[in-house]
């Protein structure tokens, strides 16, 4: 944490060099004095300090000044810093302006100079007032801070990705904020790139690029090595799973990942069903354990990287990066699991992000204390993430198509006993209204035809899982709605598809490419859980390791 700052301001440069000289020998060891020549440079000044996150504990300030006087300074300086103390340098001709300010501008004190001997005449009264300043400041936010809308799609992505790799950070709404404004005015005057991410060390970026953020913040973003015996792709339980087996075992395993690690599991507030955690585990927990134990066994895991494509060549697996490199391996598991479906109805594509999200329950939900929310969707992610909106939010509407929620008892128990949440069931999503940020939202119930209309400061969708296949659509077989096949339903009239080259069949996990495998929600036949994930991922290592042995 920087020094608090101790401001002294006077155009008379031999006044200034004495009263910083003074200030110097007293307090130069627990605060930083900064001297300036002027009101309008002290004002510009003060920018710098904000987007450094700086406090200022105390301003001393001639009153007479050409171009901006002592009373004029404190009313601009005290907007951006209103705990710090304000004293006035006066002479005795203006002492009724000083007199005068004490309202205006809250005046602590106003001294007059000349305030020699300090001892007697200057330090006493800013003792007493600096040792006030202490014990009722609110220290500024030591970390990461981010500046944005609500309505900024950006800002959410930003504050999502800080939230999934578990980086503390504070979120200053600049609508809601006049500092906070004003620092982002600092950086980009015409605000059109949002958020702006302040960092400790008083750098800043504007709308990052995920990648440039993952490596501002120290994240891993370029594998150490050129070749790996495994690489997996995709960090969700399957993932990781795997990655611990292998890193274990002593194979040179690297894990690529385009977001956070944790995948869908990660964004869970609370796993109720997984072995082991009997009153259930948030997914950021289970992510940072998994993170660490793979980690801990000297498996690389790289974030914010997308791996565009992959392709064969002779015993080599490739991926390519969305940076452009290449990484090779002998075997490679896909574990890119699943996705939400994106609404098509009216509206929502202008309003994703700003009061529409997929998941991200766990990152926005503290921004919509005591509003009315509405969750769409009745599976199991989408009944957790209304009891995790209900702490905070006024009201949450589960919207549901069909007539009964589709997630397990447990948690179909609790919803319809928690008095926050109301169930909408038979309900279709027709349309959502907002100007910048969601408003309303037009549901028609299917069985009586009936129209509505609710407001809503946000919507959580959790409906439609899509396996994130893409990526080797065109190298593996695959279901009609995308789910990879893998082992036993590659067979063909019990044989193995076209084109495998082994004699022998493909393993359970194994796509129709040998030395390819899959794990997890990606795959076809899974059962979208955790503890299938994570089993699958270890078998697939194991499996994995069957095949290096016979290379
Ligand atoms: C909110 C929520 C709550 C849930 N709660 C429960 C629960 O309580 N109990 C339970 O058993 N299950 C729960 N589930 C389901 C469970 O989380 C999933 O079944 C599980 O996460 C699937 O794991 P996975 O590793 O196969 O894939 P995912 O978890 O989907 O992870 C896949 C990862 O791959 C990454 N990826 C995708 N494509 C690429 C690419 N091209 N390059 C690099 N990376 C890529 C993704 O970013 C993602 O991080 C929940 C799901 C959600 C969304």
């Amino acid at each position: 944490m920087p020094k608090p700052v101790i401001f002294t301001i006077d155009d008379d440069s031999s006044v200034l060099n004495s009263i910083e000289r003074d200030l110097r020998a007293h307090y130069g060891q627990d605060y930083r004095i900064l001297p300036i020549d002027s009101g309008k440079a002290a004002l510009d000044y003060l920018k710098k300090l904000g987007q450094r996150n700086e406090t200022v504990a105390l301003f001393l300030v001639d009153q007479r000044m050409p171009e901006m006087s002592g009373v004029e300074f404190l009313e601009q300086a005290i907007k951006a810093y209103p705990q710090a103390k304000r004293v006035l340098l006066t002479a005795y001709a203006d002492t009724q302006a000083a007199i005068d300010s004490i309202n205006e501008v809250g005046l602590d004190y106003y001294l007059m100079k000349p305030w020699h001997p300090p001892q007697e005449r200057l330090y006493p009264i800013l003792d007493e007032l600096l040792e006030d300043w202490k014990i009722h400041v609110r220290l500024p936010f030591e970390g990461i801070r981010v500046a944005g809308t609500l309505w900024s799609l950006p800002s959410h992505q930003v504050k999502d990705f800080l939230t999934r790799h578990q980086i503390p950070y504070q979120w200053l709404d600049i609508e809601k904020d006049s500092n906070a404004r004003q620092l982002v005015e600092g950086i980009s005057s015409e605000m059109t790139k949002l958020p702006v991410v302040f960092f400790p060390d008083g750098k800043s970026l504007l709308q990052p690029e995920l990648k440039e953020l993952a490596d501002k913040v120290g994240l891993q973003t370029r594998a150490a090595l050129p070749f790996y015996d495994i690489v997996v792709i995709g960090s969700g339980p399957a993932g990781l799973a795997a990655a611990v087996y292998a890193g274990s075992e002593g194979y040179h395993c690297l894990v690529i990942e385009r977001a956070a690690p944790g995948g869908q599991a990660g964004s869970s507030p609370k796993i109720e069903n997984y072995l082991g955690f009997p009153t259930g585990i948030s997914g950021d927990d289970l992510t940072r354990r998994a993170v660490s134990q793979a980690k801990r066994f000297g498996v690389e895991i790289l974030s914010a990287q997308e791996a565009q494509k992959v392709f064969v060549k002779d015993t080599y697996r490739l991926v390519q990066l969305s940076d452009g490199t290449e990484i090779s391996c002998h075997a490679l598991l896909i574990a890119t699991g699943a996705s939400f479906h994106m609404l098509t109805m009216p509206g929502a594509a202008e309003l994703t992000g700003a009061g529409i999200y997929y998941g991200a329950a766990y990152t926005e939900a503290m921004n919509y204390k005591d509003q009315d929310v509405s969750v769409v969707g009745g599976a199991n992610s989408a009944a957790q993430g209304a009891l995790y909106l209900s702490q905070f939010a006024n009201k949450v509407r589960v919207l549901i198509r069909g007539h009964q929620p589709t997630a397990s008892k447990y948690l179909v128990d609790a919803l319809e006993q928690n008095q926050k949440i109301e169930l909408m069931r038979d309900t279709d999503l027709l349309e959502v209204r907002g100007k910048n940020t969601l408003e309303q939202v037009i549901v028609k119930n299917t069985s009586t035809d009936e129209i509505q209309t609710f407001d809503a400061a946000a919507m959580f969708v959790f409906i439609g899982v899509r396996p994130q296949s893409q990526l080797v659509a065109d190298l593996v077989k695959r279901s009609d709605k995308s789910y990879i096949f893998t082992g036993l339903d590659l067979m063909v009239d019990k044989k193995p598809p076209q084109g495998w080259t082994l004699e022998r069949d493909p393993f359970l996990l194994e796509t129709s490419v040998p030395g390819i495998f899959a794990a997890g929600d990606v795959r076809f036949g899974t059962n979208h859980r955790v503890a299938s994930a994570v089993g699958e991922g270890a078998i697939a290592f194991a499996l994995m390791k069957e095949y290096l042995k016979a290379l």
